[in-house]
């Protein structure tokens, strides 16, 4: 048996969280808020993947780009963008990659931050290089997300973009491919095009952004299409040769197509490779799976965030955070937990209220479950389609073209999901994000009048359209 070293008195936390990420910057802040000292352990920087080469710097990324295209959509404004000064906003919001500000959030917050790679190393206890800290209460793992990479020939033989690599680019490559139709490869497909490249976007399925309403992924794919993006649908990428220059030639069936950088966007999986997990009998490599306390294993460990599996963003992350904090705290001041749902100690939200934007243009906005997800789930369902082609819309933008998309449970009269697809809808999903949760009957959203002109006028039409049909 290997001895292991005793831990310093200082070395003794109520809570050790490996991975700073807005998860588990989150799990801290919340211990902290709580009464309990915490330890932060992280291994790059404090703020994680979110902060400097995922959702920040992606939405400085396309930001501009929308700015542009709304106002081309209205008469007399003149409206251009220039790279070099998007790619240096994007710099200033990922603070050129330091950390300063948030190691000082994280002092400041009453929480000990400890660099380098944290590993379990049985019940209670995680190992930083020499260092050995023991949890009075419990450890949080928050270690994120890693890509993956799929088996495609000639990968390796390539030099390739992942989606940090994209985020963090110094400049625009004339030819861009993007392997992958999900979120990120959208979103980063539209922000490049935008920037000046000529885009191929490969997407061996055959619809964008498989897991929204197939009208969203149908939506953009038509506007990509319109502003010059070459989206091959249900086309697998079948190999990647080095080609003349620097350049990249991807294979598609008889034809070649050459870029200048190859984005591989196919996704994302638990980071528990090398967390410790073998050291309290869990598997490493799986996802950490969590009840709705967040807890993961005995009465002690604790996982928030991508790392679970469960929904892989960053509010959902910082969502169960929160919830684990306050777990812990309830376990630490022995006060019994309420996990019932929707109680203090439950991410029921995970299960039935999962609001996320797609910061594509059109953007696509939705919470709660697609039709097919509420029909798998064994719900009776309609589901209402509509156009928004309300006053707000059409004031908002010449042509403005978007839709909107209710499932509601029949049997209950209340809503499962909705989802908006349309210029400047993000804003418009907390309002949706209510409903669901709220579980309000239909009877009662009557009465929530939208106001006029806005976009959301399209909740009327949406109830109107629901009772012509009844
Ligand atoms: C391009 C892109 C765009 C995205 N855009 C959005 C968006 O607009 N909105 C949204 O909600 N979500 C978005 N996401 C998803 C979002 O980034 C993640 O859901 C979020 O970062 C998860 O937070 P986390 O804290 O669980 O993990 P992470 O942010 O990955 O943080 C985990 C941290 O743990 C550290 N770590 C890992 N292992 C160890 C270890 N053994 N010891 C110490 N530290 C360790 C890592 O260094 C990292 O800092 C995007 C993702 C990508 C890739």
């Amino acid at each position: 048996m290997t001895a292991v070293p005793s831990a310093a008195a200082d070395d003794e936390f109520d809570v050790v969280v490996i991975g700073a990420g807005p998860t588990g910057e989150n799990a801290a802040d919340y211990a902290v808020r709580n009464g309990l000292t915490a330890a932060l352990v992280e291994s790059e920087l404090i703020g994680g993947e979110c902060s400097y080469w995922a959702c920040i710097p992606s939405k400085a990324l396309l930001r501009n780009g929308h700015v542009v295209a709304a106002a081309r959509r209205l008469p007399g404004i003149e409206a251009s963008l220039d790279p070099a000064a998007v790619l240096a906003r994007r710099d200033s919001f990922v603070h050129d990659l330091h950390d300063d500000s948030q190691a000082e959030w994280a002092e400041g917050a009453g929480i000990t931050v400890v660099r380098g790679v944290g590993r379990l190393d049985g019940e209670r206890t995680v190992r930083v290089g020499d260092r050995v800290l023991r949890a009075r209460h419990a450890v949080v793992v928050a270690t994120g997300s890693v890509p993956v990479r799929p088996l495609v020939e000639g990968l390796d033989s390539v030099r390739t973009w992942g989606s940090r690599e994209a985020t963090t680019a110094s400049s625009v490559p004339a030819r861009f491919g993007v392997l992958g139709g999900g979120v990120v490869g959208c979103e980063l497909a539209q922000a490049f095009s935008r920037l000046g490249s000529r885009v191929t976007l490969v997407n061996h399925g055959s619809r964008l952004l498989p897991s929204a309403e197939p009208v969203a992924g149908e939506r953009v794919a038509a506007a990509m299409r319109d502003e010059g993006i070459d989206v091959r649908l249900d086309q697998g990428l079948d190999a990647v040769s080095p080609g003349p220059g620097d350049s990249i030639v991807l294979h598609l069936g008889d034809e070649r197509i050459e870029v200048d950088e190859l984005l591989v966007a196919t996704g994302r999986r638990p980071n528990t490779d090398d967390v410790g997990l073998d050291t309290v009998g869990l598997e490493p490599g799986a996802p950490l799976a969590v009840d709705d306390s967040g807890l993961a294993l005995g009465d002690w460990l604790h996982a928030a965030g991508d790392v679970t599996g469960r929904a892989p963003l960053t509010h959902m992350g910082k969502y169960a955070a929160r919830i684990v904090g306050a777990a812990i705290a309830a376990r630490a001041a022995g006060r019994p937990l309420d996990t019932g749902p929707w109680g203090e100690h439950s991410a029921t939200a995970d299960h039935a209220a999962v609001p996320q934007v797609v910061f594509t243009d059109p953007e696509v906005a939705s919470v709660g479950l697609t039709a097919d997800r509420a029909r798998d789930a064994g719900r009776p369902v309609r589901v209402v389609e509509i156009d928004i082609a309300v006053a707000g819309s059409s004031l908002q933008a010449d042509g403005y073209t978007g839709s909107a998309t209710m499932v509601v449970d029949t049997e209950r009269e209340v809503l499962l999901g909705v989802t908006f697809v349309g210029q400047d809808v993000a804003e418009m999903v907390h309002a949706a994000t209510i409903a669901v949760v709220g579980e309000v009957p239909l009877a009662r959203l009557w009465h929530a009048v939208p106001s006029f002109p806005t976009v959301s006028e399209v909740w009327l039409r949406l109830l109107e359209t629901y009772r012509a049909g009844a």
